[in-house]
C-alpha cells in the first residue's frame, strides 16, 4: 500500500524519519487527533489500532524508518520502547553494511567491466574490430540495443552499426533507424543537447528535443528508455553510441558507466582512424618506397642501356610496370624542331601506333600539347577533354571504361627534346604523388636519353671513321676499275643506305650506273634503273645533274607522285619504299665524275645533316678511287698500245737486219777483200749483232708483258751451253782483257728450254765482261739431285746495296748511260725466263768490289712450258 513514501508527507513514519524521534500511537483516537488526514488511510488499509513508527539512522545519517503495527490499542511499556529503540539502531546498522557492501560491490563490478572494457577496446585497433567490441561489451549487459553513429568530415553522421539481443531484430533496428533508404542524420544540437541524457519511455511523452524520426525509431523497436552518449576525444565528437532498453528503464549508475563506457569507446575510435591515418600513409609511403625501388631499378637498367632506344624501352616498361599504365611511348623532337617521332611504344595499338608515329610538334595532341609548353598535360578523363584535341581524337580509340592520359616533356640541360606518355584505360585521378612519380620517371628518362644520345653520337663519330678507313683500305684494294665502281657503290650500304647506286659519267659524256642494295629483291629493282635527266630542276635530285649535294630526308608519297617521271617511275619508287634520299657529287681535280645516290626505305631512317658531311667525305674519297682507277686503266691501255708497238717494231726492224747481216757476212767471206775493208766489214758485223741482241730483247720484252713467253723444255746439259757461250764471247772476252775461269761439274742436265738457257748464260757473262773492268771472271755449274746452281762472278765495278732490289725490274739500270749503254732489259729478262722454269736468281755485290749472280733452277719437275709473268 505504501511502496513510497514521501519523507515531506505527513505519514507517521515520514515524521519519525524526518524528526529522529520515534512515534508511538497507542489507540486509534490518539493515531486521528495527530494524523486526522492520514490516519484514517491507515487504519482502514492496515486495520491498525496501535502503531510503533521509529527512524533508522546511523550516527545522525538517516538509512530509513521501521513500523511496528497492532491490531488492538497498545500501551508502549518503558522496557518495550527501550527494546524496540535498540532494534531500530540494530537494524539500521545491518541496513547501512548491506547497502554499503553493495554499493561496494558495483562500484567493483564497475571498475572490473570498464576495465576489461578498457583492455579489449585498447586492443582493437581497426575500426570494426573496435565496433564489434563495444558492441559485446554493451549488449545485453548493458543495454538490449546499441547503435554507434560516426561522424564524417563533411559533418554527417552514418550509422556504422546496429545491434540487438535479440539477432532477428536486428534488421529492424537498422531499418528504424535508417528509414527508407537515407541513413539517420540527426543533427548535432538534438544529439548533444536534447538526447545525450534522454531516457524517453515508448508511451510517455518524448522528449521536447526528440526528433520525430527517433520517436518512430523507438516505437519500432519497443524501446521504453533510450540513452546517447557521444563519442568525444580530444575536443572532438566524433559520433555518439545509443542504447536502448527494453524493459526497465537506466539508473544513474548505468548512464554513468555508459558516459564512462563512450570516453573509452571514443578513445578506441579515435585511435582506430588514427590508425587508418596511419596505415594509409604507411601503404602510401610503402607505395612510395614501391616506386622509389622501381626507379632505382629504372636508374640501373637505364645505366646499362646504350642507345636512346634502349633507353627508351627501359623507361617505358618501368613506368608501365610501377603505374599500372595500359601502354606507354617515348617520342623524340624532329631535327628540325618541329615534329615529334616515336622512339619507343609498348603495348599500342598498331593503328594508334602508325597514326602517331610522326606528330607535328603544333598539333592538337595532348603529347605535342606537352613537348610545345614545356609542362605536363594530365587528362583525367579522356572523354571529357577530347574536344580540347580535335586532331588527337580522330585517331584515338576510346575504351568503353575511359580513358587517360599523362603527356610529359622530357628535357635536359634546359633543353626539350622529346616527350613521355602513358595512357590508363578508365578515367583517373592523377594524384600529387603520381604526378610527382611521373615528373621523376621524364627527369629519369631525360637523362638517360641525353646520354645514350651522347654516347651514340661519339659511337657514330667512331664509326664514321672507321667506315671512312675501311672505305679507303677497299678503294685501295684494287686499281681496277670496274670493282672500283663496285666497291664505291658498295660503301654506303648499311651505314648510310639501304640501298644505293653510282652513276659515272665516262669521257665520251655517257652515264654509267652501278647499283647496290642491302635486300635482293631491291637489289632486282635497280638493275633496270638508269641515269636521267630529272624534270625538275629546282628540286635538285641528284649531284650528277646539279653538281651539288642533293639532301631529300623527309620523302612521302605526294613527293614520290611530284618528282616520278610516270606512273612505272612511280610504282619503282614505291616498290623501293623510298624514305629518305642524299646524293652527293663525286668530282676530282674539279671535274665531275658522277654521284652517289644513297636511299632509306624499309630501314624507315632519314638522312641527318651528319649523314650528309660524311657521305661528302666519302664521295671525296670515291672520287679519288675512280680517278686513280681511272688513271690506271688509261695507263694499261697506254701501255698495251706500247708492247703493241714494240712487238710490231721489233718484228720489223728484225727483217732488214737479217738480211743486212747476211750480206756482211758474205762480203767478210770473199778472200780478195783488201784487209781495210774487211777490218771495217768485220766492225759493221759487230754492229748489226748488237743490233739484233736489242731488238731480240725488245721482241721478248713484248712477249713476255703479252705472256707470250714459251718454254720448250727439253733435257740439257748447262755445263755445255756455259762452255759454248764462253766460246762465242771469246772475242768480247779478249777485247775486255778479263780472263775467263770455267768450274762445270759433268752432267749437269735438266729439263730447260736450252735456247732461253743460254739467252740467260749470254746476258750474265755479258755483263760480268762489260762491269767487270777487265778483272778476272769466274763460271761455275754445280749439281745436286734436286737443283742445278750457275754462278756468274766478277770483279768490277759492283753495284750500289740500294740499287739492287730494283736490278732487275724493267729498265732497271745502275749505272749512268754515258758510261755503259744498255736498255737495262737483260736481267729482267732473265729474272723471267728463270722464274718460268721454277727458279730464282739472286745477286751479291759490294760496290767496286765485283757482283755474283747466283741462279738456281729446279732439276725435277720442271714445267713443261710456262707463261712470263707481266712483272
Ligand atoms: P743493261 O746492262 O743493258 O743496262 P741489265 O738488265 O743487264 O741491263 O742490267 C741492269 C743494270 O744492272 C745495269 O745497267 C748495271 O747497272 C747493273 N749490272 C748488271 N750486271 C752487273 C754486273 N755484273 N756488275 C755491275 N753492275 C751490273
Amino acid at each position: 500500500f505504501f511502496p513510497n513514501v514521501r519523507l515531506e508527507s505527513e505519514s507517521p513514519l515520514s515524521v519519525a524519519a524526518r524528526t529522529g524521534e520515534p512515534l508511538w500511537l497507542e489507540s486509534r483516537p490518539e493515531y486521528l487527533a495527530r494524523f486526522p488526514s492520514f490516519a484514517p488511510k491507515v487504519i482502514h488499509a492496515l486495520g491498525a489500532h496501535a502503531l510503533a513508527c521509529l527512524p533508522l539512522s546511523v550516527e545522525g545519517r538517516l538509512v530509513g524508518a521501521l513500523a511496528f503495527g497492532f491490531d488492538r490499542p497498545h500501551a508502549f511499556t518503558a522496557h518495550e520502547r527501550a527494546f524496540a529503540l535498540t532494534l531500530a539502531r540494530q537494524c539500521a546498522q545491518a541496513l547501512e553494511r548491506v547497502q554499503l557492501l553493495d554499493h561496494e560491490r558495483q562500484t567493483k563490478e564497475a571498475a572490473r567491466f570498464l576495465a576489461q572494457a578498457s583492455t579489449r577496446l585498447s586492443e582493437s585497433l581497426d575500426l570494426k574490430t573496435t565496433l564489434d567490441t563495444l558492441s559485446s561489451l554493451l549488449v545485453p549487459t548493458l543495454a538490449d540495443m546499441l547503435t554507434v553513429h560516426l561522424a564524417r568530415p563533411d559533418g554527417s553522421l552514418v550509422l556504422e552499426l546496429a545491434s540487438h539481443t535479440d539477432p532477428s531484430q536486428q534488421p529492424r533496428l537498422l531499418q528504424s533507424l535508417t528509414g527508407e533508404a537515407k541513413p539517420l542524420q540527426p543533427n548535432w544540437e538534438e544529439l548533444e543537447l536534447g538526447l545525450a541524457r534522454l531516457r524517453g519511455k515508448r508511451s510517455g511523452t518524448p522528449s521536447r528535443n526528440q526528433s520525430e524520426v527517433l520517436r518512430r525509431a523507438l516505437e519500432t523497436v519497443s524501446a521504453v528508455s533510450w540513452l546517447v552518449v557521444p563519442l568525444r576525444s580530444r575536443g572532438r565528437t566524433l559520433g555518439a553510441l545509443s542504447l536502448g532498453r527494453l524493459s526497465a528503464p537506466f539508473n544513474t549508475h548505468q548512464v554513468e558507466q555508459a558516459e564512462e563506457l563512450g570516453r573509452r569507446a571514443a578513445l578506441a575510435v579515435d585511435n582506430a582512424g588514427l590508425y587508418a591515418l596511419e596505415l594509409s600513409s604507411r601503404k602510401r609511403t610503402e607505395r612510395l618506397l614501391d616506386r622509389t625501388d622501381g626507379l632505382q631499378r629504372l636508374t640501373a637498367a637505364i645505366s646499362r642501356a646504350l642507345t636512346t632506344q634502349e633507353v627508351a624501352a627501359v623507361v617505358v616498361r618501368q613506368g608501365l610496370e610501377v603505374l599500372g599504365a595500359q601502354n606507354g611511348a617515348v617520342w623524340l623532337l624532329t631535327p628540325d624542331g618541329r615534329g615529334l617521332e616515336l622512339l619507343q611504344v609498348e603495348h599500342g595499338d598498331p593503328v594508334m601506333v602508325r597514326d602517331f608515329r610522326r606528330l607535328l610538334l603544333a598539333a592538337d595532341v595532348p603529347i605535342s600539347e606537352a613537348v610545345r609548353t614545356r609542362a605536363p598535360v594530365w587528362v583525367e578523363a579522356w572523354e571529357k577533354q577530347q574536344h580540347r584535341y580535335p586532331a588527337a581524337s580522330e585517331w584515338m580509340r576510346t575504351p568503353p571504361n575511359g580513358l587517360s592520359m599523362a603527356c610529359l616533356p622530357l628535357e635536359a640541360e634546359n633543353r626539350v627534346f622529346g616527350g613521355l606518355a602513358f595512357s590508363f584505360e578508365g578515367s583517373r585521378r592523377f594524384s600529387d604523388e603520381d604526378r610527382g612519380f611521373l615528373e621523376v620517371l621524364a627527369g629519369i628518362c631525360a637523362q638517360g636519353l641525353e646520354r645514350a644520345r651522347l654516347y651514340e653520337s661519339e659511337r657514330r663519330a667512331r664509326e664514321r671513321l672507321a667506315l671512312l678507313a675501311s672505305a679507303s683500305e677497299q678503294l685501295a684494294a684494287s686499281l681496277e676499275y670496274e670493282t672500283t665502281l663496285q666497291t664505291v657503290a658498295g660503301l654506303g650500304v648499311p651505314a648510310l643506305a639501304d640501298f644505293c647506286f653510282l652513276d659515272v659519267r665516262d669521257s665520251e659524256g655517257e652515264v654509267r650506273r652501278v647499283a647496290r642494295a642491302a635486300s635482293e629483291r631491291k637489289q632486282a629493282l635497280l638493275a633496270g634503273t638508269r641515269w636521267a635527266h630529272s624534270d625538275h630542276p629546282e628540286l635538285n635530285l641528284c649531284a650528277l645533274s646539279s653538281g651539288k649535294t642533293a639532301l631529300h630526308p623527309e620523302i612521302d608519297d605526294a613527293w614520290r607522285r611530284k618528282v616520278a617521271g610516270g606512273p612505272e617511275h612511280l610504282a619503282l619508287l614505291q616498290q623501293l619504299e623510298l624514305r629518305s634520299m642524299l646524293s652527293v657529287p663525286l668530282r676530282s681535280n674539279g671535274r665531275l665524275l658522277g654521284a652517289l645516290t644513297l636511299c632509306y626505305g624499309e630501314s624507315e631512317r632519314h638522312h641527318t645533316e651528319e649523314d650528309v658531311q660524311l657521305a661528302e667525305e666519302l664521295a671525296r674519297r670515291a672520287a679519288a678511287g675512280v680517278e686513280n682507277a681511272r688513271l690506271f686503266q688509261q695507263s694499261q691501255q697506254a701501255i698495251r698500245l706500247r708492247d703493241d708497238f714494240l712487238s710490231i717494231a721489233g718484228h720489223e726492224l728484225n727483217t732488214p737486219l737479217t738480211s743486212l747481216k747476211l750480206q756482211v757476212d758474205s762480203l767478210r767471206a770473199r778472200p780478195h777483200e783488201p784487209d781495210q775493208a774487211k777490218r771495217k766489214l768485220e766492225k759493221a758485223s759487230q754492229q748489226i749483232s748488237r743490233l739484233a741482241k736489242l731488238v731480240s730483247a725488245l721482241l721478248d720484252v713484248s712477249r713476255i708483258t703479252g705472256g707470250r713467253l714459251k718454254l720448250e723444255p727439253q733435257p740439257m746439259d748447262l755445263g755445255h751451253t756455259v762452255r759454248e757461250v764462253a766460246n762465242r764471247l771469246a772475242e768480247e772476252l779478249n777485247r775486255s782483257g778479263s780472263e775467263l775461269r770455267v768450274h762445270a761439274d759433268e752432267g749437269v742436265v735438266g729439263n730447260w728450254d736450252s735456247f732461253r738457257m743460254d739467252q740467260v748464260v749470254t746476258n750474265l757473262l755479258s755483263n760480268a765482261i762489260k762491269y767487270g773492268q777487265g778483272r778476272g771472271i769466274e763460271v761455275s755449274v754445280k749439281a745436286e739431285p734436286d737443283k742445278a746452281t750457275l754462278v756468274v762472278k766478277d770483279g768490277g765495278i759492283g753495284i750500289a746495296p740500294e740499287a739492287q732490289p730494283r736490278l732487275f725490274q724493267r729498265f732497271a739500270r745502275a749505272v749512268s748511260d754515258r758510261h755503259y749503254g744498255g736498255f737495262g732489259l737483260g736481267l729482267w729478262i732473265v729474272k723471267q725466263v728463270v722464274e718460268a722454269h721454277g727458279g730464282d736468281i739472286k745477286v751479291q755485290s759490294q760496290p767496286g768490289d765485283g757482283s755474283t749472280f747466283v741462279v738456281q733452277l729446279p732439276r725435277k719437275d720442271a714445267p713443261a712450258s710456262g707463261p712470263g709473268s707481266a712483272g
